[in-house]
């Protein structure tokens, strides 16, 4: 290892790297010699970062973290190891490590760590008569939350978002990237521009719908196989300066899913879109600061503990421009819903606050010591056809007294996606008229795992039961995928893909033929 990092540090500029525990005597050598490479380096002694995600139950120890000062220091290397002749070692980008399943780390490997890149957010506002669109040339370790600041001094905003803002741009994009906006102006992975990527070749290459297309929408969705993002150009549109955020209560599932499609099929109207299973009190609590008169719902839920409720979620941008009356938007769309009775709540908010609204669950959560616990999250894709049989499904598979943690449930518009990403969507199917599903749900089922009363067994035995409720959704019955998830074997990821299995293979043997990107997915060898 000790050659290898000397020869990288020779054909590259100063790269900083930080050595795992176990080559101590390596890393005081190359400290020793970071002068005659053109150094200063900085060298911490501890990988053990990089092993940890937010899923807090995989942790794999790299043998070396580079700290990169420019997209070059990825391509050198990359190119130096993509070189038949170097030892079999593999490379993953770590943006913020907020993954469940290790995704973002590489066993006796080398973590890139996104975020030493230096941090740049270029806006770009289309003037009025000119032709062209706004937009944000942003670096691929820059943190959402980052892109809103700077982009909310000019007034503008990226059109779709994530629910939780400090995840990286390269990380996102490397999924897809979704939330309420989705239905309206679909993931992320739909609103980028341009890329730049440095690919396991080591090349460094723009790419966007016209230029190096097939690397281009390959990297979108790709699950870190392909490249790694050094640079997206994210399109931009004019910030509201308000929000008003409105619940509404079901005890019907049928209900509550005919309102959100009601709602999506108004996105003249409404900007926001999701929405999740009232399971027990705490299905309330962790959301009371932005809506404490929701409170009052929880004493129709002492009423009968074993039903269970549902709530929608929507929001309408308020411009305060002089021609729309808000509350009259939210009046005109909330007669066309059919929620229980009086059990409508609402508040206002601004942009940034709504945007940002999961912040206050991370700082409450982390008051309680209850943010760096285990989360086996899991989330799925569902079509329409399959919905009410999953809910069954899911709500079979867990205790409803005892859960902990959001059960998101909204849907989303096919139409909104781009077929040539990389992103696996449910398998079409017809309806009763003969024409294509067009609306897929979302399931994500966050749940915490607090160790104190939820040990290594129990934690197994809920894994196992996640497993069989995968494997019984996958069916042909329901059809769901899984998103942001992790196949046990490559055969496993080869049913997930079905029948773009053979492009993702094509792509990654173009871009990867060694192998060497993003080894947690656990989706191909390395080469060698
Ligand atoms: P990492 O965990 O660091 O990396 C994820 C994968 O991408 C890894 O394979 C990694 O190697 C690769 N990667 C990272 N950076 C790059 C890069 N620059 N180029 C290429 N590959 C790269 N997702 C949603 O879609 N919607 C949500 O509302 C949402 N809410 C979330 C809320 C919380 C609290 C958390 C923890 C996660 C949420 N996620 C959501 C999931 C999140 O989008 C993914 O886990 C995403 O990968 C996190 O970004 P990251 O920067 O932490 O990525």
């Amino acid at each position: 290892k000790v050659l290898l990092l000397l020869v990288l540090l020779a054909l590259s500029s100063p790269c900083n790297f930080i050595q795992s525990p176990m080559d101590i005597g390596s890393l005081n050598f190359l400290k020793t010699r970071s002068t005659v490479f053109g150094g200063p380096m900085d060298f911490l002694e501890s990988t053990s970062s990089a092993s940890v995600d937010f899923g807090r139950f995989i942790f794999h120890n790299p043998s070396a973290v580079l700290r990169p000062k420019s997209p070059r220091d990825i391509a050198t290397l990359l190119s130096f190891l993509s070189a038949s002749s170097t030892p079999k070692i593999t490379v993953a980008a770590r943006g913020a490590g907020h993954s469940i399943h290790g995704q973002a780390q590489a066993l006796d490997g080398i973590v890139i760590e996104m975020n030493s890149l230096p941090s740049s957010i270029d806006v770009h506002q289309a003037m009025d008569g000119e032709k062209g669109l706004s937009y944000a040339d942003v670096s691929g370790g820059v943190l959402w939350i980052e892109v809103l600041e700077e982009t909310l001094k000019l007034g503008l905003t990226p059109r779709s978002w994530t629910d939780y803002l400090y995840l990286s741009v390269g990380g996102t994009l490397s999924n897809a990237g979704i939330s309420g906006q989705t239905f309206k102006y679909g993931p992320q992975i739909s609103n980028v521009l341009q890329l730049e990527v440095v690919t396991g070749n080591g090349e460094l290459v723009a790419c966007s719908p016209t230029k190096s297309a097939e690397l281009f929408f390959a990297v979108l969705g790709g699950l870190g196989q392909f490249g790694i993002i050094t640079r997206a150009r994210i399109l931009l549109q004019n910030a509201p300066q308000k929000v008003k955020w409105v619940r509404t209560f079901y005890d019907d599932f049928g209900t509550f899913t005919n309102d959100q499609e009601l709602l999506i099929s108004m996105p003249q109207l409404v900007d926001y879109l999701e929405g999740f299973i009232v399971l027990n009190e705490n299905s309330l609590h962790s959301s009371s600061v932005a809506f404490p008169a929701q409170l009052e719902f929880i004493a129709e839920l002492h009423k009968d503990s074993s039903k269970v409720y549902y709530c929608i979620e929507f929001a309408v941008h308020d411009h305060r421009d002089e021609e729309t009356n808000i509350d009259d938007v939210v009046k005109e769309i909330s007669s066309k819903l059919s929620y229980l009775p009086t059990f409508i709540y609402s508040v206002e908010v601004s942009y940034y606050d709504f945007l940002n609204r999961v912040r206050m669950e991370e700082m409450s959560l982390r008051s309680r010591g209850l943010w760096d616990i285990p989360h086996p999250w899991l989330n799925m894709f569902v079509p329409k056809s399959g919905i009410e049989d999953f809910k069954d499904l899911l709500l079979e598979s867990i205790s409803q007294q005892d859960f902990v943690g959001p059960i998101l449930i909204y849907p989303l518009l096919k139409d909104k996606w781009e077929a040539n990403t990389s992103v696996v969507l449910p398998v079409p199917r017809p309806t009763a008229t003969g024409e294509e599903e067009k609306v897929v749900y979302v399931v994500g089922i966050l749940q915490s795992v607090d160790p104190a009363w939820c040990a290594a067994a129990c934690m197994e035995e809920l894994l196992v039961r996640q497993r069989h409720l995968v494997e019984v959704a996958g069916g042909g019955l329901i059809g769901a995928k899984q998103y942001l998830g992790y196949q046990r074997s490559p055969a496993r990821w080869r049913q997930h893909f079905g029948h773009l299995w053979g492009r993702f293979v094509e792509r990654k043997s173009r871009f990867d033929p060694m192998g060497l990107l993003a080894p947690g997915q656990g989706i191909f060898a390395r080469v060698g």
